[in-house]
């Protein structure tokens, strides 16, 4: 091989290798996607589909406001149609009720019946929670710091709400044992701090732990 075709070789093979480096942020946001879909791919051969896996981890963790049919739609990034399909279908399995809310006889609250907190106990979720378990305690508070901040940004992007818990919240003041949300202008009570809430606006350097599903006995 001549010099002059080895030099075209080692130049061609250095401008690939260039134009498709991949950056640090391109491994991460390929990491997580991964990660979702490892998730999402336990569900296989589980009970439920994936969709209603999400649906029913989201009204078991969702605090009383945010238990609606478009709240749903808004956190899983779908349209009302698609929220409202997933839903009816749990509700003929058994595992979701529909309340009229008391203060707006239009809106209506969804909650796991009996049955849908049982059926949490074999979420596929568990092989993940239990691999962020198995990460170091170092490792596990990073994560918890980044990927609400992340999520923030994201909806941020896509123009829409970030959902969140009380910790994290600038609408969030506690003193002692008195938690209140200044958005509901009500005083919280300790099973409302770790759910998620429509109303969640991010605030900076207010970490609180996120109580596991566990903590809320349902798992
Ligand atoms: S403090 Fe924030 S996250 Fe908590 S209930 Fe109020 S608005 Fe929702």
């Amino acid at each position: 091989m001549s010099e002059k075709i080895l030099v075209n070789l080692i130049s061609k093979r250095y401008q690939f290798a260039m134009s498709n480096k991949v950056t640090n942020t391109d491994e991460i946001a390929e990491l997580l996607v991964y990660l979702g879909r490892a998730a999402r791919g336990t569900d296989a051969g589980s009970d439920l589909t994936a969709a209603q896996w999400t649906a029913m981890r989201f009204f078991a963790r969702a605090n009383r406001l945010s238990r609606t049919p478009s709240a749903f739609a808004s956190f899983n990034a779908t349209t009302r149609g698609t929220a409202s399909q997933i839903i009816k279908s749990l509700m003929q399995r058994g595992y979701l009720v529909r309340h009229q809310a008391v203060d707006d006889r239009r809106s209506v609250r969804l909650d796991l019946t009996s049955s849908g907190q049982a059926i949490m106990r074999y979420d596929p979720l568990h092989n993940l929670t239990d691999a962020i378990d198995r990460l170091g305690g170092k490792l596990r508070t990073a994560l918890r710091q980044a990927l609400p901040a992340l999520a923030g940004e994201l909806a941020k992007n896509r123009d829409t709400v970030a959902f969140g818990t009380c910790g994290d919240c600038r609408h969030f003041s506690g003193c002692g044992a008195v938690s209140y949300c200044a958005c509901v202008e009500a005083e919280l009570a300790p099973a409302d701090l770790g759910c998620l809430c429509v109303n969640f606006a991010a605030s900076e350097g207010r970490k609180i732990a996120m109580p596991s599903l566990k903590s809320k006995g349902i798992s």
